[in-house]
């Protein structure tokens, strides 16, 4: 089977010796059948440019999902480009203030915001070049860019934020930008805000080929581990998050400090600090006084060891209190590790409490479900094997491409409808 399509340039490109991954690797995986089902779908759109806007290349669920998702579409042979916007620090501070806000925090919303963040996104406008057929917004920061083209065909805002209950006066001036677009992408039906554009909802997905996420062996996977100095002589409970107080790294380090009064065991918070935000290297420095021999916090960049912590955890925790979705979960799901993790947002949406995982409430549940898998060994294989096959059926890359796919194609026949480009 070769990918109808596949593009000359991505022909060209491999010739250097590297290899995407293609629609066909998962079979292995979804079946035959989902594969030539995405094949097709695919065909019918091969023409079509698109285009990703958002705001950090690495740090972070956006950045992830787009490194992955827009090679898998090339693959395909639909040219899907991904773009960068650039901003002050001043900017960024503001917009990690909107992120905040619209999942439920208190701002300030002054005039002087509001201008650094529309003219930062004039700015990036006049620098970025969008004549593609489909341009897709990811996130509040670029938002506001739609107003300064001349659109060739449809744009489409991808929220990825946890939307439970937005800050009202935010949501309401975001609101002007949004239904300037001609669909919104939520995490999930809860997120809805009965917009006047059409809502579509699509739940992030993982890349089983990355790094972070392919198969390790034991040997590669306590190179890792030493060479970042994590023992590995107890259970590891491990968190891996970016340093953000929405994933409550203290709520993960008390609930620990419950949990070793009853079972010994070594904590790894592993976190890293994406490039638009800038509230997470004082929330890494608010944690360092709780280091000690039994307690690991590393700010660090790097996949494998992601992949090694998750994998050889005994348990792994994502506190959240608010969560878009939550790739860790999956990641650490995929790997068959069971995940005890807050009750919000899209982690609901993966983890069925008491099957494949725990959904806790607060630090003393937390404690406790830490403390029932370190000591049931038994109970840890069935709720792992429960979470990788929850990732197999509903969390793997192709089926988010797939209803990219859907997407293409629905605007498509709607262009060969009307007979213009959108
Ligand atoms: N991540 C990472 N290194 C770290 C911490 C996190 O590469 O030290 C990755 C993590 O593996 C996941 C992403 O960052 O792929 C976080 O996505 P998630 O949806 O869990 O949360 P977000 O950061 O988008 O709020």
């Amino acid at each position: 089977m070769r990918t109808p399509g596949y593009k000359y340039e991505v022909r060209v490109a491999e010739q250097t010796g590297h290899r995407l991954v293609r629609a066909e690797d998962y079979e292995q995986f979804v079946g035959p059948e989902m594969v030539q089902r995405v094949l097709d779908k695919a065909r019918l759109v091969s023409d079509l440019h698109v285009v990703h806007v958002n705001s950090t290349y690495y740090g972070g669920g956006v950045a992830e999902l787009l490194s992955s998702s827009t090679l898998l579409l090339n693959s395909l042979g639909i040219k899907t480009g991904w773009r960068l916007i650039q901003g002050s620090p001043d900017f960024f501070t503001i917009t990690k203030k909107m992120h905040n806000a619209l999942q439920g925090a208190d701002i300030n919303l002054s005039r002087r915001k509001i201008r650094i963040y529309e003219e930062v996104a004039f700015e990036n406008a006049v620098r970025i070049h969008l004549d593609h057929d489909v341009v897709i917004v990811n996130d509040p920061q670029p938002l506001p860019m739609i107003e300064h083209y001349r659109r060739r065909g449809p744009w489409i805002w991808r929220c990825h934020i946890d939307l439970t209950s937005p800050h009202k006066e935010v949501w309401r001036y975001l609101l002007g930008f949004i239904e300037k677009y001609d669909a919104a992408i939520f995490t999930m039906k809860e997120y809805s805000k009965g917009l006047s554009i059409p809502e579509i909802f699509f739940m992030p997905a993982i890349n089983p080929f990355s790094i972070k996420n392919r198969e390790l062996s034991r040997e590669e996977m306590n190179e890792r581990l030493e060479r970042a100095k994590i023992p590995t002589d107890l259970p590891i409970v491990a968190q891996v998050s970016r340093f953000d107080r929405w994933k409550d790294p203290l709520g993960v380090i008390q609930a620990f400090r419950m949990a070793r009064k009853k079972v010994d065991c070594t904590l790894v918070l592993l976190g890293n600090i994406a490039t638009d935000d800038p509230e997470g290297s004082a929330v890494y420095r608010s944690l360092l006084d709780n280091r000690e021999d039994r307690i690991i916090i590393l700010s660090l960049q790097d996949s494998a060891l992601v992949n090694a912590v998750q994998r050889k955890a005994a348990v792994v925790v994502q506190k959240s209190i608010r969560e878009g979705f939550g790739l860790t979960v999956a990641e650490a799901m995929w790997k068959g590790t069971p995940v005890i993790g807050g009750n919000a947002g899209g982690i609901r949406c993966q983890i069925k409490d008491g099957v494949n995982g725990y959904l806790v409430n607060g630090v003393e549940e937390t404690a406790d479900r830490m403390v029932k898998l370190l000591r049931d060994g038994k109970l840890r294989n069935e709720m792992g094997r429960k979470a990788r096959e929850t990732v197999r059926r509903n969390f793997l890359l192709i089926r988010l491409v797939e209803q990219y796919l859907d997407l293409l194609n629905s605007f498509q026949a709607k262009h060969l409808l009307t007979r213009k480009k959108f």
